[in-house]
């Protein structure tokens, strides 16, 4: 029932250069390649399932159900981010080499592979003649890694159809075995929320003149004592529910005084959130909103006083607030009338989506017959997905590639050496299968 060939196929879609930032000099032509070898590849998909192309550079299938409930989304894209010429890949990044049981190349994981197997499994079940109690949706991008609005106009197709989606799942959460440090095993790790992205201009104006005779705070000093004030405890932190439930489901993998304080912070939201937040780095980044200033300028001359000095503030705004929020907040915190805060640009983090419904559990299931020694578990995502433009009307959307990624690998995204051995596409192939199998 299972075509052989999968990691043949992946190599043949990483060989086209799908480079999205480097459209310019590329050219469209990877891009519709691209489209072709799909329809090549996947002969059942093309000829059962019906495909819109909604903007240059996106991709709906849309699969019929035999009921008409609420459909199921599966995302993915097919772009990919550049290769530094300078980096030394093992194998060149654009060849698609299968080696020791691994097919290497750019977006071998992010995102050819997760598309793969979405695809793969469609395909096979079409030999089988399964027909899905609801529809399903294939909804592909070409464009996610330049923030472009393909997966925007699909998301926007479907409100405008009046359709909400039953369950979304795009890129995100992975099958990791390091999930929190003294917690063994595997696990599946589903993020349910995304944070906001926000860019903040903070400025300040003084009176150009000669430096010799200076006033106490010039524009410079001004924009400087203003980002040094805005240290990490500048915003509350909250525990999203999804940690409570994560710390919850690894407690049986642990024991003694550990399984007893994973136990404790689970039962204790407001607790979870002052022991991430101590711990700084990613932990302390899930409870609360962060910022970094990340460029300052000002003034034209080492002898000028200047006339006005910017910095700008990258922040990324923790599930529950908002970016008015936040705005505000940095207002009151610089506490300078002298000093404006301008957002530039602000998307708002995502809400939160359940663990204890029937999409949760599908997903869960899914993964019992794909990596049954993994636990599902949820978190909350720190990067922007495509998926954030459906969690705007749609309730259950969900974060996760059925890939293992373990230790290491998944350090090699967007990095070098970018690569997915067999087995775990032979895995994440059999985990859409059993989720479209078991869709209710
Ligand atoms: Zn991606």
């Amino acid at each position: 029932m299972v075509r052989p060939g999968i990691a043949e196929r992946l190599s043949r879609m990483i060989q086209l250069p799908t480079v999205s930032a480097e459209l310019d000099q590329r050219g469209a032509e990877p891009f519709e390649d691209f489209v072709r070898l799909l329809e090549e590849l996947y002969p059942r998909v093309h000829e059962r399932l019906e495909r819109e192309r909604i903007t240059d550079f996106g991709l709906l299938y849309r699969w019929r159900g035999s009921g008409d409930g609420a459909p199921a989304v599966l995302m993915a894209h097919y772009d990919v981010v550049p290769v530094d010429e300078s980096d030394a890949w093992t194998h060149p990044p654009f060849a698609g080499v299968i080696a020791d049981g691994t097919v290497f190349g750019r977006g071998a994981l992010d995102d050819k592979g997760p598309l793969i197997v979405i695809l793969e499994a469609v395909e096979n079940l079409l030999a089988t003649d399964f027909v899905p109690p609801r529809d399903v949706y294939l909804s592909f991008g070409g464009n996610e890694e330049t923030f472009g609005g393909a997966a925007r106009a699909i998301a926007a197709t479907f409100r405008d159809r009046g359709i909400t989606p039953w369950i979304v799942i795009d890129e995100g959460g992975a099958v990791t075995d390091k999930l929190l440090p003294f917690v063994a095993g595997t696990a599946a790790v589903v993020g349910v929320g995304e944070k906001g992205i926000m860019t903040v201009d903070v400025s300040a104006r003084g009176d150009a003149g000669h430096a010799s005779a200076p006033p106490r705070l010039t524009a410079v000093s001004r924009v400087a004592a203003a980002v040094t004030k805005l240290t990490p405890g500048t915003f509350p932190a909250h525990a999203p529910r999804a940690i409570g439930r994560l710390l919850a489901a690894v407690a049986p993998r642990t024991s003694g005084p550990i399984r007893l304080a994973l136990r404790t912070l689970a039962r204790a939201p407001w607790l979870t959130a002052r022991v991430f937040a101590l711990l700084g780095g990613e932990p302390a980044a899930m409870v609360r909103t962060t910022v970094a200033a990340t460029m300052q300028s000002g003034g034209t001359a080492t002898n000028v006083l200047p006339s006005q000095a910017h910095a700008t503030l990258n922040l990324r705004i923790a599930l529950g607030e908002t970016s008015a929020q936040v705005a505000r907040r940095l207002r009151r915190r610089i506490g300078d009338d002298a000093v404006t805060v301008t957002v530039v640009d602000a998307d708002e983090p995502s809400p939160e989506s359940a663990t204890d419904n029937a999409q949760f559990a599908l997903i869960a299931d899914a993964v019992a017959v794909s990596h049954p020694d993994a636990v599902t578990v949820p978190y909350v995502m720190m990067a922007a997905t495509d998926s954030r433009h459906f969690h705007r009307f749609t309730p259950a959307v969900y974060r996760f590639a059925p890939l293992s990624m373990p230790g290491d690998l998944r350090a090699t995204i967007h990095g070098v050496d970018e690569r997915v051995a067999v087995d775990a596409l032979v895995a994440g192939e059999l985990f859409h299968r059993a989720l479209l199998a078991r869709l209710p």
